[in-house]
């Protein structure tokens, strides 16, 4: 079984993307620009922002890091996202998800101007992804289609399952097969013999948010499979430890290639955040 691993494609990328961040600068005579807004201290989203800030800096990106208290109300949060869309220095808004729950996540991504949001999760971008005009697309879905390309794994005219169907992860994932000229089925909690549909595919996507769900035998022989789930039990024999939707110890001999987890497609989501910050960039200044 190939190990399809996501930090040996996001270090190749970086090579290419650190070298267009130069010609960037030189072009422009500035970097560009991601803001990053925290709201609460809530430890995995403080790691989460660390390592985006740090990442971003690392490829010569300016970073703008604005943490908010727990208690922040939803207008200062909305007047910071503002203030955010008017700096010219900022081409990226990001606020960090989830958000405390007085606060309406909703309103607060309908805030940040299309133009720039690197997450690609505005109704707009969303909208110009479905309609085949794509500015930006959700970070983790078009990482899993970079790990594809890079390990040269066919998509057109192939069976893609996608199991989950959230905004975030498995609508777009499915759209972004699709337009890949996959034939995709879209799996969620009421589908009805769920190992029968991923048994089907030659491309399985799992973003179901369930650690350890699927196992060997919802694969069929030679399936590429790729878990987008990310949980850190706090028992059991994974405790403290990462791990994926899938059980990943069950699919060697069996499928032709997977993603792991930590070091699957976990890395290329920030890979992608960084690409798409470049990309919006590069469009805001012509
Ligand atoms: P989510 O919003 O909770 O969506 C989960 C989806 O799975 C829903 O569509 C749900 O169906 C479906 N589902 C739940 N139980 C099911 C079952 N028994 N059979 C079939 N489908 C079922 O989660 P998400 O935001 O998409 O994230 C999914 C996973 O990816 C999580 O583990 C998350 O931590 C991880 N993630 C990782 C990254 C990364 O960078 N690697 C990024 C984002 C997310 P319904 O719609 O019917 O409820």
């Amino acid at each position: 079984m190939l190990r399809l691993d996501g930090a040996v494609v996001a270090q190749t990328r970086q090579i290419q993307l650190g070298k267009d961040i130069e010609a960037f600068k030189a072009k422009h005579g500035k970097a560009p620009g991601l803001a990053v807004v925290l709201v609460g201290a809530d430890p995995a989203s403080q790691v989460y922002v660390r390592n985006k800030v740090r990442t971003c800096e690392s490829l010569g990106m300016r970073s703008f890091r604005f943490d908010l208290p727990q208690s922040a109300s939803e207008a200062d949060l909305l007047a910071k996202v503002e203030d955010l869309n008017r700096d010219p220095d900022v081409h990226g808004v990001l606020v960090q998800l989830p958000l405390p729950g007085h606060i309406d996540e909703e309103k607060v991504l309908e805030t940040i101007q299309p133009t720039k949001d690197p997450d690609g999760l505005t109704y707009e971008n969303l909208g110009l992804l479905w309609g085949g005009r794509k500015r930006v697309a959700p970070c983790t879905p078009w990482g899993v289609m970079a790990i594809l390309e890079h390990y040269r794994i066919p998509v057109a005219g192939r069976r893609a399952v996608v199991v989950g169907r959230s905004n975030i992860v498995g609508k777009p994932m499915a759209q972004l097969l699709l337009d890949a000229d996959a034939t995709v089925t879209i799996c969620h909690s009421k589908t009805k013999d769920l190992r029968a549909t991923t048994r089907d595919g030659d491309i399985v996507v799992v973003a179901v948010g369930k650690e350890r769900f699927l196992g060997g035998d919802a694969f069929r022989e030679g399936a590429v499979v790729i878990d987008v789930g990310m949980h850190r039990p706090e028992s059991g024999p994974f405790a403290g430890r990462l791990c994926g939707d899938v059980r990943y110890e069950e699919l060697d001999g069996h499928v032709a290639a997977a993603t792991p987890v930590p070091k699957g497609v976990g890395p290329m989501t920030i890979q992608m955040l960084m690409e798409n910050t470049l990309r919006l960039a590069t469009l805001l200044e012509g």
